[in-house]
């Protein structure tokens, strides 16, 4: 997004990202409709909105009956906004957009494999080495300034016979955390907390099963995942966004459970 709105003051800028591949997993799924009229600014997020689910909102469920139910269409279809809902949509999706947008409005692209070893500053400018994660290959550059983006160091099964509505996502409470995202072409997020004592362990189907079983009694049927993992949640900001030429955005600066918890 940064390379993006550089490109677009026509400003140089390198972006390099050590990984070979853009992940295909889904992330951070609930797109607001503002992000999208910032997406629009670089190319036609309106292709983007459409591969969605768009959510009227959250409901929350105890005992198997819906107990809060906070629809945003009620208040948040937005007239005055070309996007009138958030929509539930992959990262995977919405990051091959911006990339998209870097070459097709802007001709940039992102350097992939290359990974930045060592970037020390000076009063005039930042001295970086990067080097290609295949090859080995070391180059040094020397830039104004450098951002790291570099990030911090769930679950996507598909589900069948789905009975609740598809059109909003589904949080139960009252006995840890359970959320289910309805996303596009029937595959559904799944996030749950766990035992602590499994926290490290990657979580089998079975296990999704039964939780599934459990807090949704005769919801759906899990036949299939894409993505199965564990991850912690973290609570953590940086003393400072900035050091002279050094700044942080992203992950890599600030980290918080995404539903607030
Ligand atoms: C399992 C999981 C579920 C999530 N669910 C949600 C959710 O539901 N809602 C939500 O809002 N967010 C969610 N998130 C968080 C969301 O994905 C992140 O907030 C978001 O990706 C942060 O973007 P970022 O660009 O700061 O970092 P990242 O997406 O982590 O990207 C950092 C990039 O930097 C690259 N890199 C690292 N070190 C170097 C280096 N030295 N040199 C070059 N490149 C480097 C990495 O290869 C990576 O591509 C989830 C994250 C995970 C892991």
């Amino acid at each position: 997004m940064l390379a993006l709105e550089l490109a677009a003051q026509g400003i140089a800028f390198r972006i390099v990202d050590k990984a070979p591949l853009r992940s295909d997993r889904s992330r951070a799924l609930i797109i607001q409709p503002r992000s999208f009229e910032v997406m629009n600014r670089h190319g036609n997020a309106h292709k983007l909105y459409e591969k969605g689910n768009l959510t009227g909102g959250p409901v929350a469920w105890m005992n198997n009956k819906p107990v809060v139910d906070i629809d945003v269409r009620k208040v948040a279809n937005h007239r005055d906004s070309e996007f009138g809902l958030p929509c539930l949509l992959s990262q995977a999706d919405t990051e091959a957009y911006l990339d998209g947008c870097l070459t097709e409005t802007y001709g940039c692209k992102m350097d992939r494999g290359i990974e930045a070893t060592s970037i020390v500053q000076d009063d005039d400018g930042v001295d970086v080495t990067l080097r290609s994660v295949y090859e080995g290959i070391e180059e040094k550059i020397r830039a104004k300034y450098v951002v790291g983006a570099d990030g911090a160091h769930s679950i996507v099964p598909i589900i069948e016979n789905f009975t609740l509505p598809i059109d909003r996502y589904h949080l139960v409470i009252g006995t840890g955390l359970f959320a289910i995202f309805p996303m596009a072409e029937g595959w559904v997020r799944i996030m749950t907390s766990r035992n602590p004592e499994l926290s490290n362990a990657t979580p089998t189907l079975d296990e999704i099963k039964a939780v599934v079983n459990n807090r949704i009694p005769g919801g759906g049927d899990i036949t299939n995942a894409t993505w199965v993992t564990s991850f912690r949640l973290h609570h953590r900001i940086v003393d400072s966004y900035r050091d002279a030429r050094l700044l942080v955005i992203g992950d890599a600066a600030h980290i918080h459970s995404p539903d607030g918890s």
